[in-house]
């Protein structure tokens, strides 16, 4: 049966590689507004953007942590640019078992772009904003979604992260986050 349809905010940032100078400031940024309690720390492996960085070309690109993934992918892909091949796992957005990019470091709790969710709302995400270089670029758009696909996302997502790491670490990193502020 079809759910009811609802308008939806999509938020998306747009990268623009060239414009990015590496100074990792959305890193920490990032990393200090999702602290508990808020700005107490700036830790850039709490950060759910990372920039990476090809030192000898002077490349920089920055990644998004996207959705956690319980297992390793089956397949994976691999990127040449300017002439340099790129570490298979290099621009893969998800937390996973093959490595410890966006996962937080004392939990080990998979780390996600929550788009700086806040109460009042930013008028744009953390590193945006931090982003001098305007590397990084806000847009917002609305979309027709069905209600119950939504619904169904975020169980399947919980119940995932639920059967890797137990349901009390995610209740009490729950309880830690709510602390926050
Ligand atoms: S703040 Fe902007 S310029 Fe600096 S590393 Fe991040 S994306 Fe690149
Ligand atoms: S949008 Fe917010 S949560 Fe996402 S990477 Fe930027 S600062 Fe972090």
């Amino acid at each position: 049966m079809k759910g009811e349809q609802r308008k939806k905010i999509v938020k998306t940032i747009k990268i623009d590689v060239d414009k990015c100078n590496g100074c990792r400031a959305c890193e920490l940024i990032c990393s200090a507004f999702h602290a508990a309690p808020q700005y107490s720390s700036n830790n850039p492996r709490r950060a759910r953007i990372r920039v990476v960085h090809d030192p000898l070309r002077d490349i920089y690109v920055p990644v998004y942590a996207g959705e956690y993934a319980a297992a390793e992918c089956a397949g994976r892909d691999k990127y040449t640019i300017d002439g340099k091949e790129y570490d298979e796992c290099s621009f893969c957005r998800a937390s996973c078992p093959s490595r410890d990019v966006f996962k937080e470091p004392d939990s080990g709790l998979p780390l996600k772009c929550d788009m700086c969710e806040s109460e009042p709302p930013l008028s744009e995400p953390m590193c945006v904003q931090w982003c001098l270089a305007d590397a990084l670029i806000y847009e917002e758009r609305e979309e027709e979604v069905e209600e119950e696909e939504a619904q169904e996302e975020i169980e399947i997502g919980l119940e995932a992260m639920a059967s890797k790491h137990g349901w009390q670490k995610l209740l009490d990193t729950a309880a830690r986050m709510s602390r926050k502020g």
